[in-house]
């Protein structure tokens, strides 16, 4: 049973979430998503949420979020008001944060992009390998870690800038069992283990943003008490941290689709810049969204 068809079960209170990023003009995965969300919230007669996840205010601009509400209107698809913008919910990430560096599983990581580059360039040239996450990036090294307290508060009165990140191997060691989550993605139901591990210690919050992607969706989604996280593939291996974070704070999990994503003519996965893809672009081309079904293969 693909994703699409998820919607037939007779399930009642089920709400779902639609949650681009405004840092970018919408395409045609955008178009997928948010039109599953929506029909598996009308078929059972849930609630349809639309969310900006707009952390990130260095890339997101209020122009790429009324092109959101604009793409999505023109799809035919009406969401609750008030739409909830993560960049007015900066003290609900902020007490979370607080939390886990309260339970002592976050630590200020200073290392700039460039340190990580060469402590990891060093390693290989020795021919070792250097532990990646599924999205290919290498784990962060260990240094930060090890400081001694003294020489983490000489750093901190020094106004270095710093993230914190989640200390992994303690946040596992806590979990009292197995850490699941409920997939309905794939046409079946399944009960996946998720392996947090292979993202090594996680970003929670930077100097110059106060959440991370991860902890500001796990908070929301409870907030919000989103029962079907719909999305891409793409964020299938990320849902292993969701679910140590949600066990971490305390917070239910809900269940997770993650559906087919939609492929540039090169194969790959579309990306906000590829501007024949866009559905604005394709709107003034003169496309209707019977067209946009179509492409999608809805
Ligand atoms: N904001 C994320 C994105 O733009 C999606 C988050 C989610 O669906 O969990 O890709």
């Amino acid at each position: 049973m693909p994703v699409e068809s998820m919607s037939d079960l007779p399930r009642q209170n089920c709400i779902t979430r639609f949650a681009p990023s405004p840092n970018g003009p919408l395409h045609l995965g955008h178009a997928l998503s948010a039109l599953l969300n929506a029909d598996m919230a009308r078929k059972i007669h849930g609630r349809f949420l639309l969310r900006i996840e707009d952390i990130d205010q260095t890339r997101c601009t209020p122009q790429f979020e009324q092109g959101i509400y604009d793409d999505l209107s023109w799809l035919g698809l009406s969401w609750e008001q008030p739409v909830r913008r993560q960049s007015e919910h900066f003290d609900d990430y902020r007490s979370a944060l607080e939390k886990l560096v309260a339970m002592d599983l976050a630590y200020p990581a200073f290392l700039t992009r460039g340190e990580v580059k060469a402590v990891v360039k060093a390693t290989e040239a020795t021919g070792m390998p250097w532990p990646r996450d599924p999205d290919g990036a290498p784990h962060y090294p260990d240094i930060d870690k090890q400081r001694t307290t003294a020489e983490r508060q000489d750093r901190l009165a020094a106004n270095a800038p710093f993230a914190w990140r989640l200390d992994m191997q303690k946040a596992i060691s806590t979990l009292q069992g197995p850490l699941l989550w409920e997939e309905y993605g794939s046409g079946q139901h399944q009960s996946v283990q998720a392996d947090p591990a292979q993202w090594g210690d996680v970003v929670l919050s930077r100097s110059d943003a106060p959440s991370s992607y991860h902890l500001s969706v796990v908070i929301d989604d409870a907030l919000q008490g989103i029962t079907d996280v719909v999305r891409g593939m793409d964020l299938y291996h990320a849902t292993a941290i969701h679910r140590l974070l949600q066990q971490l704070l305390d917070l239910p999990a809900p269940n997770y689709h993650h559906h087919r994503l939609i492929l540039g003519d090169d194969g790959r996965k579309l990306s906000k810049s590829e501007g024949s893809t866009g559905l604005a672009a394709l709107r003034a081309m003169g496309k209707t969204p019977s067209d946009i079904h179509r492409l999608i293969g809805l």
